[in-house]
């Protein structure tokens, strides 16, 4: 479910009606609304590419969240669990009738698979998110894990990380997934 404020409803109305050949805005009000819509970090109109504003020297970029890296943060305990049900199958089973170990997986795949999603979750990495983008300096790709690790907290809203290449500090929204620098003092 897509929430959408009325900004990002007037944005995509105005995609629309330019694709359908009847802009409903001039370019420069576009230009504006689009402006408008990155300030506040909204997907509709976020960009990849690093823009840095010269009045404040603050560079911004958005950044995604890895979902591949993501979901391997279930695969320890998926194995571990894997493992048991098998085991136990196995032991308690194999005596009363044979099993197809196959058949034995498969039954045990919804288990297994929640209570990876669960353990995990609850002990291993809360509240666990993984992005990543460029830096918004020198465009170096980081990641950045939100969340915590067997009980010792990690980033909650605000991750801080620094560039391993140019030593910039990143500041990482956890909800907007907006990654920008510091203003430069001098
Ligand atoms: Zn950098």
């Amino acid at each position: 479910m897509v929430q959408m404020n009325r900004q990002e409803t007037k944005y995509l109305a105005a995609v629309q009606a330019y694709l359908k050949g009847n802009p409903i805005l001039s370019d420069a009000e576009f230009d504006q609304l689009k402006a408008q819509l990155k300030e506040e970090g909204s997907q509709f109109a976020s960009s990849k590419e690093p823009k840095c504003y010269i009045d404040t020297g603050i560079c911004t970029v958005t950044y995604q969240p890895d979902n591949f890296r993501n979901n391997l943060l279930y695969l320890p305990v998926g194995a571990i669990l894997s493992i048991v049900w098998l085991a136990l199958g196995f032991e308690l089973i194999e005596p009363i009738i044979r099993i197809n170990p196959i058949v034995l997986a498969a039954l045990g795949a919804p288990l297994i698979y929640n209570g990876s999603i669960s353990i995990t979750d609850s002990f291993i990495f809360p509240n666990n998110k993984i992005v990543y983008g460029p830096c918004p300096v020198c465009e170096t790709e980081t990641r950045v894990y939100f969340g915590d690790i067997l009980g010792v907290e990690g980033f909650g809203d605000v991750a801080s990380v620094k560039c391993t290449k140019c030593k910039s500090e990143i500041n990482v929204q956890r909800k907007s997934l907006r990654a920008s620098t510091l203003p430069k003092n001098d």
